[in-house]
C-alpha cells in the first residue's frame, strides 16, 4: 500500500503521538484552573506556545490556538473585515485558488457588504505581486493570498506580497496550511501580519492548528464563552492536540532541511515518468511547488475512475482536494489555471513525504501508465480526439 495523499493528511508521528499520551496521562488538567494540576497544564500549553512561535519567527503572544485551518482562516479574514469596517475599509483582494476556508469566508463577507477583488493565477499556478498591488485600493482592509496551493502545489511570492502590503498599509494573511512544516515560512522575512496553520499537514493530530496574527493586530472572536486565549478564542484549549501540534512542528522543522531535497528528488522523478505518458501535463510551475507535491491532467479520462483504479492497485491518491471529491464539478483551482472542464476532470494529484521510498515512485508510475491506457481504451472522448472528431489540447 502506498499513501500518496499527504496534502490531504499526514499520519501522526510518534513524536507527536508520545506527547500527546504523555500529556493526557500526566497534564490533563485544566490550564484555566489555578491550583498545582491546572497550572501545569497551562505551563505545558504555554511551552507549545513558544515552541511554534519560534519555529515561524514569531512572539509566542502573537499564536492563538484553534480547531485548525479552516477556523484560523475564518478568524483571520473576519477579524481584519472588523478592523476595516471600523474605518469605512470594505475592500478584500485575494485569488481565485484559495482553500474553500477562505473563498467561502469572502462570500458570506460580500453579502455583508464588503467588495473582493480576486486576482488572477496565471497558467504556471502563480499570482503576480504587480497585479496584487495593481488591485489595491484606497479602501482595501485586507490581502489574502495562500503560502502554497493544496491541489497543484505551486508556491507563492510570499515576501514580495507581503513587502508591498506592508508599504501600502494593508493587513496580508496567508493560509500557509501547506506550507508549514514542508517549507521554510518566517512571518518577520515574508512581513506577514496574520497566518494559518493546521496541525494534521504537518504530522500533527486533527482538530488543532493555530493562527498568529501580528502585535497590534486585534482579533474577533468567533466563539463567545470564557476568556481563554486572551479572550480571542473561547473554550478550553485542546492540551493535549496543543502539546503535539508543538512536538510535530518541532520535529518537521528539523528534519526539513535534509527531508526536502530527497523528498523533491522522487518528486521530480515521478513528473518525469508521469510527463512521458502521452497527452499529459504537469499542473503548476515545475520548480516553484512544494517538495511531495505531483499534480497532473491526462488527456481523455475521468480522474475518479484512475483514483477508484490506482485503490486497487494500492495507491492511495486524490485528484486534487478532498473537499471536491465527490462532487462532478472540475475543481476551482484547475480552472483558475486556465485548464477546460474536460481537461480539468482527468487530475491526478500524488502528495509524497519522506517516507515515499523511490520503489514507492517507480510502482506509483507504472501504475498510473497502466491505469491511464487502459480508461483511454474505453473513453468516448479519447476515441473522439484519436480519430481527429476533436482536437487534443495537451
Ligand atoms: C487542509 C487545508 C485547510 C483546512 O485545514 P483544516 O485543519 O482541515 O480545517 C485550509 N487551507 C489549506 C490550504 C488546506 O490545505
Amino acid at each position: 500500500m502506498i499513501y500518496a495523499d499527504n496534502a490531504a493528511t499526514t499520519k501522526m508521528s510518534a513524536a507527536a503521538m508520545d506527547a500527546m499520551t504523555a500529556c493526557m496521562k500526566e497534564t490533563w488538567g485544566n490550564p484555566s484552573s489555578l491550583y498545582g494540576f491546572g497550572q501545569n497544564a497551562k505551563e505545558a500549553l504555554e511551552q507549545a506556545r513558544a515552541d511554534i512561535a519560534s519555529v515561524i519567527g514569531a512572539d509566542p503572544k502573537e499564536i492563538v490556538f484553534t480547531s485548525g485551518g479552516s477556523e484560523a482562516d475564518n478568524q483571520a479574514i473576519r477579524s481584519a473585515a472588523a478592523l476595516g469596517a471600523k474605518n469605512g475599509k470594505r475592500h478584500i483582494v485575494s485569488s481565485a485558488f484559495e482553500h474553500h476556508a477562505v473563498l467561502h469566508t469572502l462570500e458570506a463577507l460580500k453579502k455583508e457588504g464588503f467588495e473582493v477583488t480576486l486576482v488572477d493565477v496565471h497558467e504556471d499556478g502563480l499570482v503576480r505581486p504587480e497585479e496584487v498591488k495593481a488591485a489595491l485600493r484606497e479602501d482595501t482592509c485586507l490581502v489574502t493570498i495562500m503560502y502554497a496551493n493544496n491541489e497543484i502545489g505551486t508556491i507563492q511570492p510570499i515576501e514580495e506580497i507581503g513587502e508591498l502590503c506592508q508599504k501600502h498599509g494593508v493587513l496580508f494573511h496567508t493560509d500557509a496550511v501547506q506550507a508549514i512544516g514542508h517549507i521554510s515560512v518566517n512571518v518577520q522575512r515574508d512581513h506577514v501580519d496574520l497566518l494559518s496553520a493546521s496541525a494534521h499537514k504537518f504530522h500533527g493530530p486533527k482538530g488543532v492548528g493555530f493562527l498568529y496574527a501580528k502585535k497590534g493586530v486585534r482579533l474577533t472572536s468567533l466563539i463567545e464563552g470564557g476568556a481563554q486565549e486572551k479572550g480571542k478564542r473561547a473554550g478550553t484549549e485542546n492540551v493535549p492536540g496543543i502539546v503535539a501540534m508543538a512536538a510535530a512542528l518541532q520535529e518537521a522543522a528539523d528534519r526539513m532541511e535534509t527531508d526536502a531535497p530527497l523528498i523533491q528528488k522522487r518528486r521530480d522523478r515521478l513528473i518525469e515518468g508521469l510527463g512521458a505518458i502521452a497527452h499529459s501535463a504537469l499542473n503548476g510551475d515545475r520548480g516553484k511547488r512544494l517538495p511531495g507535491n505531483v499534480n497532473f491532467c491526462f488527456e481523455g479520462i475521468e480522474g475518479e475512475s484512475l483514483l477508484l483504479l490506482l485503490d486497487d492497485k494500492g495507491i492511495q491518491a486524490s485528484s486534487g482536494s478532498a473537499c471536491t471529491s465527490g462532487s462532478l464539478d472540475p475543481s476551482h483551482v484547475l480552472l483558475a489555471i486556465g485548464r477546460v472542464h474536460d481537461v480539468a476532470h482527468g487530475s491526478l494529484r500524488l502528495s509524497i513525504n519522506e517516507e515515499t521510498s523511490d520503489a514507492d515512485v517507480e510502482e506509483m508510475i507504472k501504475a498510473v501508465e497502466e491505469v491511464v491506457a487502459y480508461l483511454r481504451g474505453f473513453s468516448p472522448i479519447w476515441r473522439d480526439l484519436t480519430t481527429g472528431k476533436k482536437q487534443f489540447i495537451l
